[in-house]
């Protein structure tokens, strides 16, 4: 009723117009929509990019692209007015290409957004595009080249190995494969600790993130293809992850495109605290007082808040600080949807002032991402499990 009345003024309107500006009306309202889209088929929600392009851009605030380069156009609906003059081929040209990649899919609009938009996702339609009609920036078709041939986004530099089968496989990342390997030796000496037989992938490949990011498609499908056979051959009942994009990738997005992987997956947060609770690991005291930074993907796509701090707040002696942005208002490290590789200048100012925010709480940073770790390197910065093991490591000393 009160919906009725409040458009009430333009049946009334209507009803006095003369009847030739009625039909043009008419014929506008049943044909306009589609003069506003393209003629070709996209991969971009195009309604989505046009609500997002006319909104007067009501998450800019939270935009951390936006706050360290401080050009409106980097601004979610910046973004997305020229994403839709991409796609209506009224823009050509390199800087409006190279645009598209200034996010860090950090997520941080969606929690402002009256239409529950991830500008980060709607941007994946339009890198996609971009690909398909092969005008995509030369430095990020290089990392797509490096990915082929390579299938992991660094050269490996650790050699930590399980067996070939276990009810548990580790899946450690390109991070932790080539910056972050002491992440994957404190998992590794829990599993030992705890006895659990686990298993690695010999020939681990991405999970495929950046490739998905990024618009190539059919290349990230070829690279879950890959990882979604070795985990079955390994015989996992559970796959754990200290990666929250891996295992993103692995629980929601693997599925949505069809690979569908039997075991659970589960982030090392939720696998530590699981370890807790079934009393399997107690600890000695650990003098520490810690800020915790919530990782993006961990706390807005996959909802895991409670269990990274639960696991710290369990071991005795540890202080666990909160910094005024946290949980699902946590600020971005500033390496999230692959912007340490396409604009590591922005990605290093991010990450600058987070770190700040950060220690006015502590100097110690405790995370749950390795690529949030290795953002904030240069500070005393540890992952959960690094802590997890300290404790049992002084209990056996
Ligand atoms: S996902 Fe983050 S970086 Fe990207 S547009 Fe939204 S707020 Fe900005
Ligand atoms: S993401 Fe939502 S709130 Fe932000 S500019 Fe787009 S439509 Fe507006």
């Amino acid at each position: 009723m009160k919906k009725i009345k409040k458009y009430a003024w333009v049946m009334d309107a209507f009803s006095q117009t003369p009847f030739s500006t009625k039909a043009r009306a008419m014929k506008h309202f049943l044909t306009g929509k589609k003069s506003y889209l393209p003629k070709k088929k996209t991969h971009a929600d195009m309604e989505s990019v046009i609500k997002c392009a006319l909104c007067p851009n009501m998450c800019r605030f939270d935009c951390p692209v936006l706050e360290a380069e401080k050009n409106e156009a980097t601004s979610p609906s910046g973004k997305m007015r020229i994403a839709y003059l991409i796609e209506t081929d009224r823009l050509d040209g390199t800087d409006a290409f190279e645009l598209m990649y200034k996010c860090a899919g950090c997520d941080a609009c969606i929690q402002w957004c009256p239409f529950d938009f991830s500008v980060s996702d709607i941007l994946k339609g339009v890198r996609a595009d971009i690909v398909a009609d092969n005008r995509t920036p030369e430095d990020i078709v290089k990392i797509k080249e490096h990915l082929e041939k390579n299938h992991t986004m660094d050269k490996i530099n650790i050699d930590v190995k399980g067996s070939e089968k276990g009810d548990i496989l580790y899946f450690m990342g390109c991070t932790i494969l080539s910056e972050k390997g002491e992440i994957a030796e404190a998992m590794i000496d829990i599993f030992n600790t705890v006895g659990e037989k686990y298993a690695t992938i010999r020939d681990e490949w991405c999970c495929g993130a950046p490739l998905i990011n990024l618009g190539f498609t059919e290349v990230f499908k070829h690279f879950a293809e890959h990882n979604v056979e070795k985990i079955k051959e390994s015989g996992c009942k559970t796959v754990v992850c200290s990666c929250p994009t891996c295992a993103y990738m692995l629980r929601q997005v693997y599925s949505q495109m069809d690979f569908e992987i039997k075991a659970q997956v589960l982030h090392s947060s939720e696998y530590l605290l699981s370890l807790m609770k079934d009393k399997k690991i107690r600890f000695d005291h650990l003098e520490k007082e810690c800020v915790y930074h919530d990782p993006c993907t961990l706390v807005r796509k996959l909802g895991i808040e409670e269990e990274p701090r639960k696991v710290l707040e369990n071991i005795p002696g540890m202080i666990v600080k909160e910094p005024y942005f946290n949980r699902k208002d946590t600020k971005c490290c500033g390496r999230g949807g692959s912007l340490g590789s396409t604009n590591p200048d922005i990605a290093e100012k991010i990450a600058q002032k987070r770190v700040a925010e950060l220690r006015k709480e502590a100097e110690c940073i405790v995370t749950a991402c390795p690529t949030c770790a290795l953002a904030f390197e240069g500070c005393e910065v540890y992952d959960i499990s690094e802590i997890f093991i300290k404790s049992l490591e002084k209990k056996n000393e």
